[in-house]
Parts: structure tokens; sequence; C-alpha cells
């Protein structure tokens, strides 16, 4: 299973980084896939709950942001979003570029400590 070994890594990622930041659980993890990785985030999600398990990530839940897949057409400097996988130029029908949607990684983690709205300047604005 794809799935599997890729959030093996991610887990790889994410300890390290708990490591490095001298964390010893998290809470949530954020990653980014793109639409064009042809990743599945039921099967993402399950290979996170599997792994999780006895680790400090225990009671994180993780979080998939999907990335939907941009090309670029030099001949009309055309940046365009792509449907499926389809890279035609709307404009001029030929093939661009692949810019955005095939991106999977780690984007951020998070901790919950009772404070995550303290800073919220959406919070502050609204007293
Ligand atoms: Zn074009």
């Amino acid at each position: 299973m794809h799935e599997l070994s890729l959030m093996q890594s991610i887990f790889e990622i994410v300890e390290a980084e708990m490591k490095a930041h001298g964390l010893a659980h998290i809470d949530l993890v954020k990653i980014k896939v793109g639409e064009l990785t042809a990743v599945e985030g039921a099967s993402m999600q399950f290979a996170f709950e599997v792994l999780k398990k006895g680790t400090g990530l225990e009671n994180a839940r993780l979080e998939i942001e999907y990335v939907p897949g941009v090309a670029y057409c030099a001949k009309c400097d055309l940046r365009y979003l792509m449907e499926g996988y389809r890279i035609i130029c709307p404009q001029c029908g030929r093939g661009g570029r692949i810019i955005a949607g095939k991106e999977l990684y780690v984007d951020s983690l998070g901790v919950d400590d009772g404070e995550e709205n303290k800073n919220c300047q959406k919070c502050i604005k609204g007293q």
C-alpha cells in the first residue's frame, strides 16, 4: 500500500521535528497533498491511525489540504487550473507545464495548550 509508506515518511519527518523542538506529543498534523499525486485521502487517514499508536502522535488528528493541479502555458503566459489530469492550455490548446498539484509535504504541526486563541487576530479584534 503506497499510502502506508508515504505516511511512514511523514511520521519520520514529524518525529524529527518533535525531537528538534522538544515536544513530547503533537495534537495536529497538517499535510498538503497535490491532486495530481493520486494519493487517497482515506488511505492516508487509515495509515495515520495505524501508525500513530504508541507514539507521541497517539492523540493527534490528521488534516489534509488538497492542492489543485495548476499548469502554465509559456506561449500565452497563462496559469490555469487543470481539470483532472488535462494539461491542455484552454487558450491555445497546447500542452502546458505542471506547476502545482504534485506536492506532498508536512505543512504544519499543532499543539493544543489551551491558549490557542490567545494570539488569534480575529479574537483580539472581536473584543
Ligand atoms: Zn496557451
